[in-house]
């Protein structure tokens, strides 16, 4: 994109929304947006597509946005990839934002990579961070490039990934990873109503239900987390069910980590770590959890950490402010037990 002369600014977001209400992670970069638009001076933007969906501009303005992109139509009701990807491609290709920054979820993976291709540039995935910086590329100096870090090697390096010669610099975030903005009802920005001409080709795939699932889906807001891993592996069923059962006396969410999702233990939307959700509980009790980076990074801002684990050299320890070195089969139990006396 960058082989015109074609002029680049603003920073977007894409607005995630179910049941006429902003997803958080969509509030969530907002919030990034605007700090990094803070230091460019850029403006920034909220692009919304959806059914009847225009008075969400005022909250998408409120989390921060000064302007918003509102492609309201029929056919944008439900996410599909095609008439998705059609729409944002053609507002990217006519207004040419600097920055485009997305949700690390089922969604807008879908459709970050699709319009990334269309239009000609790169896509970093599952970012931890964003920052402002300059940097020489090919003995080049470029200024205010979006630096766009995510661990990566197996969770042993942070890289810091440049894209000054493709624009825009697109990339996806996780839910959890960043803080949303106060929201400020008097705040005021410009809504701009697209031009919705989805081409009938692209109109194949049919949305018949959405079914949607609870499972997990509370865990970002979860004051007390309970996540097992790879160590309930001499009897999973029984393991989950111990933590299910600890978790409902307390009121407490059940996370896991990606060893317990790929050993098909529990489902993936309670996945905690760098693919899965960023959470930031009160009480984060890690049991069975080797406690490897990319599971780290998305618990690692937990207000207290308790590890139950039979090494005593798990490195979950070291990220730990309580550790029993044991078997959870009877720690769970014991520790339930314990609080329901109490
Ligand atoms: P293991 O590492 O196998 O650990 C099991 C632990 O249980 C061990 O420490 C063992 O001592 C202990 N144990 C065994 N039996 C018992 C018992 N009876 N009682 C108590 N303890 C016991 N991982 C994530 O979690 N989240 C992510 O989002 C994520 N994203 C990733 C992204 C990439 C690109 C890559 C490459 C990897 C990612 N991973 C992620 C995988 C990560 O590297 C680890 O493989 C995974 O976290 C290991 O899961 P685990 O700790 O449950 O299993």
């Amino acid at each position: 994109m960058t082989k015109s002369n074609k002029k680049y600014s603003g920073i977007w977001v894409f607005i995630e929304h179910f049941n006429n209400k902003l997803e958080p992670i969509s509030k969530e970069l907002l919030g990034k947006g605007k700090e990094l638009s803070n230091i460019t001076g850029e403006k920034l933007s909220g692009i919304i597509l959806g059914d009847n969906i225009k008075n969400l501009s005022k909250d998408i303005i409120a989390y921060g946005a000064d302007k918003v992109y509102v492609a309201d139509h029929p056919e944008l009701k439900y996410f599909r990839p095609l008439p998705y990807t059609h729409v944002v491609s053609n507002l990217v290709i006519k207004h040419s934002p600097k920055i485009f920054i997305l949700g690390a979820t089922t969604t807008s993976n879908n459709l970050a990579s699709r319009v990334a291709a269309r239009v000609d540039t790169g896509l970093a995935s599952v970012c931890t961070d964003y920052q402002i910086g300059d940097r020489e590329y090919l003995r080049k100096n470029y200024k205010n490039l979006l630096l766009q870090i995510r661990p990566d090697f197996n969770g042993n390096y942070l890289s810091t990934i440049i894209t000054p010669n493709h624009l825009p610099q697109m990339a996806t975030t996780g839910p959890g990873v960043f803080d949303p903005l106060k929201k400020d009802e008097k705040r005021t920005g410009k809504v701009i109503d697209v031009d919705v001409n989805v081409p009938k080709k692209d109109c194949n795939l049919i949305v018949k239900e959405i079914v949607t699932s609870d499972k997990g889906s509370d865990l970002v807001k979860s004051k007390i987390i309970i996540s097992g891993g790879r160590g309930v592996e001499k009897d999973p069923e029984k393991g989950f069910n111990l933590i299910r059962d600890f978790s409902r006396s307390i009121n407490a969410s059940v996370g896991a980590s990606r060893g317990a999702v790929m050993a098909k233990y529990i489902d993936g939307s309670h996945q905690v770590g760098q693919t899965g959700v960023s959470v930031k509980p009160n009480l984060y009790i890690a049991a069975g959890i080797s406690g490897a980076p990319q599971h780290i990074i998305g618990m690692k801002k937990s207000d207290l950490v308790l590890a139950i684990n039979t090494d005593k050299n798990a490195p979950i320890f070291e990220y730990s402010d309580y550790g029993i070195v044991g078997n959870l089969f009877e720690w769970i139990p014991k520790i339930k037990a314990a609080l329901q006396k109490k």
